[in-house]
């Protein structure tokens, strides 16, 4: 069932919505090389709760850490660990905030040092394949008006879309209804409504979007070890425009 927010619930989703916002910009100048990703983890938790806010993923379904930490070929659901970041590395960290029982979900990804052009490729057009999906959403599309944008901007800079993952609606669930695939086609799925509250994360490749998932059974990585980036902002969708409610 697709619940619609009133102004107060999206007004509590913002605050939950920006504290997910700070804790990347605070996470920002630790990510380079020789941290250890399971101290970036300590930082977003130490930080998530000095907002009195909760990590809304540790412990969701069984996930141990407050963040998710994919390195190059890892998608989504990384652990963090002793694992050293490189010169050259991307990292993908997706953070989610619960705060006076709202959430707020937004996953980023960075480079680590110089990286290559190839990584700043990806990196560049897999953010901007989210606000061409932003663009569609918007009272009286449907949610396939947003699938189909991110993939057909993907499609055209030939990157990978990866299909089992998909974007979803945010409240007092980190994960809701409907879900917000990144491929489709227009004018079809839920119609989008004023109230409506979804986080889009495109997931997309440098090269096939197969997938294959680590013996940890959480960790989801590029079938042929190619790179892959994660860019995502939970929105609220009303009457008088869109709210990125994980931006500034
Ligand atoms: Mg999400
Ligand atoms: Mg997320």
């Amino acid at each position: 069932m697709i619940t619609l927010k009133s102004k107060r619930e999206i007004e509590l989703l913002k605050e939950a919505g920006h504290i997910v916002y700070l804790t990347h910009q605070y996470l920002r100048p630790h990510i380079k090389a020789g941290i250890k990703t399971i101290e970036l983890n300590q930082l977003a938790e130490d930080f998530i709760k000095s907002k009195g806010a909760t990590p809304s993923f540790k412990g969701y379904e069984g996930f141990p850490y407050t963040l998710c930490i994919s390195v190059n070929d890892e998608i989504v659901h990384g652990f963090p660990s002793d694992r050293i970041l490189k010169d050259g590395d991307i990292i993908s960290i997706d953070i989610g905030a619960c705060y006076k029982g709202y959430h707020g979900d937004s996953a980023w990804t960075y480079t680590v040092g110089n990286a290559s052009h190839d990584a700043k490729y990806l990196l560049e057009h897999t953010e901007k394949a989210l606000y061409e999906g932003i663009k569609q959403a918007k009272v009286g599309n449907r949610i396939g008006d947003i699938s189909y944008a991110v993939e057909k901007y993907a499609k055209e800079h030939n990157l990978g879309v990866v299909k089992e993952l998909v974007g979803h609606g945010v409240g007092t669930s980190v994960h809701e209804a409907p879900d917000v695939p990144n491929y489709g086609n227009k004018g079809t799925g839920p119609k989008i409504r004023n109230g409506m509250v979804i986080a889009i994360e495109p997931m997309l490749t440098l090269g096939s979007p197969d997938i294959y998932i680590l013996d940890n059974d959480w960790t989801v990585v590029t079938a042929d070890e190619s790179l892959s980036a994660h860019f995502e902002h939970t929105i609220a969708i009303t009457d008088e425009g869109v709210i990125i409610l994980t931006g500034e």
